[in-house]
């Protein structure tokens, strides 16, 4: 009996993976149409300049429209993407759509037009040709390389340091910035950071949400703002869902903030209308109204 009732077990359990795995093989087949095809978007998300509370530029952010599921967030498919190489395709596909549209951008009169920031991952920073294949997207685009910034995290820096290195540094003279996302979630050592050539350090939400928990957060933050300031890198903190959190950011010096509290990730028309706005993204004023410890 016992035995049987193990058997029966088993086959559900195999059932559960069947399912599982055939699931996985539409979701890929779906994915590689969506990308051949016309199922991924991009959102873009405002960044600001904490001084101004003017516009610096939009980080790019795909979106599936899948036909049966709904528009899907990264987390619902980047897994999958990155475990079945279409990780490539998807980035390339972005990063031309991204700079075709950031070259539409027409700022009011006396305003820089708005930068545009992408999303790299660790297979395509490996890949042999990406600074051509990034050189000719920008060509393609007509979009002036210092309007282009990209994003790696930590974890992209941590296998084969020495020619991830060489490829910052290439890119680096194509004109492009570098940014280094999520910091804080990784382990960079000091000496390490100070000798990669990025740009902008983007201090991970993380840390943002733990500005009030007392203890060591806002401490952390202050340190990582002066740690900017000293190794001269454009600082952004992520994740500003709150005044208090965009006045408290402000006053420990960082340079720009990107979160909800700003703007979510908006359609490519809205994110046209916003380049096109003339004022400060947020109202000067609104920001001295948080508390201070
Ligand atoms: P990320 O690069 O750190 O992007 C910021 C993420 O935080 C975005 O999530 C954004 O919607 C979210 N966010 C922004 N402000 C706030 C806030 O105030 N509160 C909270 N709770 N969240 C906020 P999203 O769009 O779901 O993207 C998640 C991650 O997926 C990104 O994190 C990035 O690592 C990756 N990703 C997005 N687009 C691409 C892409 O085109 N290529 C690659 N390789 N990765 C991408
Ligand atoms: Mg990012
Ligand atoms: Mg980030
Ligand atoms: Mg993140």
């Amino acid at each position: 009996h016992a035995k049987a009732h193990h058997r029966g077990h088993t086959q559900m359990f195999d059932a559960e993976m069947h399912r599982q795995t055939l699931e996985r093989l539409e979701l890929e087949t779906d994915l590689r149409a969506a990308i051949d095809g016309e199922g991924l978007e991009i959102h873009y998300q405002p960044i600001v300049h904490l001084r101004s509370g003017h516009l610096r530029g939009f980080e790019a952010l795909v979106r599936w429209r899948h036909p049966t599921r709904g528009l899907l967030t990264p987390a619902a498919f980047l897994p999958l993407a990155q475990d079945t190489g279409l990780i490539v395709p998807l980035d390339r596909w972005v990063l031309r759509a991204a700079a075709r549209e950031a070259a539409c951008w027409s700022p009011a009169p006396g305003c820089a037009p708005p930068s545009i920031s992408v999303n790299l991952t660790a297979a395509q920073v490996h890949l042999p040709g990406l600074c051509a294949d990034i050189a000719r997207a920008l060509q393609g685009a007509g979009l002036p390389p210092e309007r282009l910034i990209l994003e790696l995290t930590e974890h992209v820096l941590t296998n084969d340091s020495a020619g991830t290195i060489q490829t910052m540094r290439a890119l680096r003279d194509l004109g492009v910035g570098l940014a280094l996302d999520d910091f804080g979630t990784g382990y960079s050592s000091l000496s390490y950071l100070r000798r990669l050539p990025i740009t902008d350090l983007k201090l991970d939400r993380s840390f943002i949400a733990d500005l009030n928990a007392g203890s060591a957060g806002p401490a952390l933050v202050r340190t990582v703002a002066e740690l900017g300031q000293a190794l001269t890198l454009t600082t952004v903190a992520e994740g500003i869902e709150t005044a208090q959190q965009y006045a408290h950011v402000r006053a420990l010096g960082f340079t720009l903030a990107q979160g909800y509290y700003i703007s979510r990730p908006v359609s490519a028309e809205a994110a046209r209308e916003l380049a096109r706005q003339p004022g400060p993204l947020v109202a000067a004023g609104v920001d001295d109204a948080g508390t201070l410890p």
